[in-house]
């Protein structure tokens, strides 16, 4: 019986699958990646659409696979500050860093950013002959053999590995193969998103106005202080309208909607729209097989939890892979497997289902809501003690951490 080529085989080399490569190759495995885009040098010279706010969690992990100091030196953009206010009355709620002796609460990253300093990382691997990227090429199917599972590319190549990963988004093809079935629940809702150029500065204070029926509209400060990145979060119907409105009418109808906290606005780029749709998949895990980040669970960005999600879900499955390993365990083994499902499901479940909570409460025009929603700000707004908690929890501070995600 042959030995399988690789330990882990990774399909989908976004933000999520190339930081679990670095995790795997980065501590001696053999580590396949089979990524559908072709390689291609990366701009960094424009603001990128997809924007992220990552935790103080996801900055250790990048730190701790030495991916961060990279991205720091192009662009990230710290925030020590987060207001919410809602439209519909005088409910709001700040919350400061300083409050719980941190400098920040996270940061607000660009997409092309993260992956200019995990490819950095995985260049340094492949040079090490830790780690093969078979790019463009796709996975057209698998099954499992004796001591392996055995992936057939588009090419006809077949590669082995003790364990393969779907990390290639939120239709993975590779939970589609496996038939692990997936709740779906369409929130009814698009993601806008922009970049704008604001008359005011933002102090590095991240900002979410509540909008009613209108959606959430959330302005996060990049590294310009006269810059920001919007996600608008809102009915499909107005999506379209905002996205066919010429560029000064989309500037005028922003700026209201978000009460001219930071002045007048002025459209950097293009727009983009993403369809919101809550999955999560039944199982993570099979026999020799896992699915991480979106390919096994989205979340309304509401709280911009979802690629902080799946680097989570990196963190616990790399350690226990690499403890299970230096015991000489079989890395494909499902009681293994099982260990990192149950580690991550029920908490992803949850972020899921509090998100939910937020926005169907937030959406709520009926008086009696509105009154409750917006004692419920106020009353959150003097409890010191329960912000605090808030803050750590936005923060990926608190809860059972794996490694990668605590401070060396
Ligand atoms: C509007 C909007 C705003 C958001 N804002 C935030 C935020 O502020 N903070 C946050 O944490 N999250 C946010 N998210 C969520 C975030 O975008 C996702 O959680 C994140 O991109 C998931 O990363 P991923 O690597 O799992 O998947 P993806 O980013 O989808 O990457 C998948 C990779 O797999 C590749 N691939 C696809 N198919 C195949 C195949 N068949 N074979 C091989 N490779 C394949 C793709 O080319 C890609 O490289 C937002 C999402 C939306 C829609």
């Amino acid at each position: 019986m042959h030995a399988p080529e690789y330990d882990v085989l990774i399909a989908g080399c976004g933000v999520v699958g190339a930081t679990l490569a670095c995790a795997l190759a980065g501590a001696g495995l053999q580590v396949g990646v089979v990524e559908a885009r072709p390689a291609q040098a990366i701009d960094t010279s424009n603001l990128d659409l997809r924007v992220y706010a990552l935790t103080r969690a996801s900055e250790r992990i990048f730190r701790n696979l030495g991916a961060w100091d990279d991205m720091a030196k192009l662009r990230v953009s710290p925030f020590r500050a987060m207001e919410v206010w809602d439209s519909q009355g005088s409910g709001r709620i700040h919350f400061d860093s300083a409050t719980i002796v941190e400098p920040l609460l996270g940061h607000i990253v660009e997409q092309n950013i993260i992956q200019v300093g995990l490819n950095t990382q995985l260049q340094q691997l492949i040079d090490n002959g830790n780690l093969h990227l078979l790019q463009p090429a796709h996975i057209t199917q698998f099954q499992l053999t004796a001591n392996a599972i055995e992936a057939q590319l588009d090419s006809g190549q077949t590669l082995s590995a003790r364990l393969l990963v779907g990390a290639e988004g939120a239709n993975s093809p590779i939970r589609n193969l496996a038939g692990i079935p997936c709740q779906l629940n369409d929130y009814a809702h698009s993601g806008l998103v922009a970049n704008l150029q604001t008359e005011l500065p933002h102090q590095a204070v991240a900002r979410q106005r509540f909008l009613g029926e209108r959606g959430i509209l959330a302005f996060l400060p990049l590294k310009d202080s006269q810059q920001v990145s919007i996600v608008w979060s809102c009915p499909k119907r107005l999506s379209d309208r905002l996205m066919q409105l010429a560029t000064p009418d989309f500037e005028v109808e922003v700026a209201a909607a978000f009460e001219h906290h930071l002045g007048a606005v002025q459209l950097l780029g293009d727009r983009a729209v993403f369809p919101l749709i809550r999955r999560h998949a039944q199982h993570y895990v099979q026999p020799r097989l896992a699915l991480v980040g979106d390919a096994a669970h989205t979340i309304h960005p509401l709280a911009g939890q979802g690629v902080n999600l799946g680097l989570l879900d990196v963190a616990c499955l790399a350690q226990v892979l690499l403890e299970s390993h230096a015991s000489g365990q079989d890395l494909g083994h499902y009681a293994i497997l099982r260990r990192y499902e149950r580690w991550r499901r029920g908490d992803n479940g949850l972020m899921q289902g509090l998100m939910d909570s937020f926005k169907t409460v937030f959406a709520e025009s009926l008086p009696p809501v509105r009154w409750l929603r917006n004692i419920g700000l106020h009353l959150t707004n003097h409890n010191e003690a329960v912000k605090n908690v808030i803050m750590r929890q936005a923060m990926g501070l608190t809860g059972d951490l794996p490694q990668l995600a605590r401070m060396r």
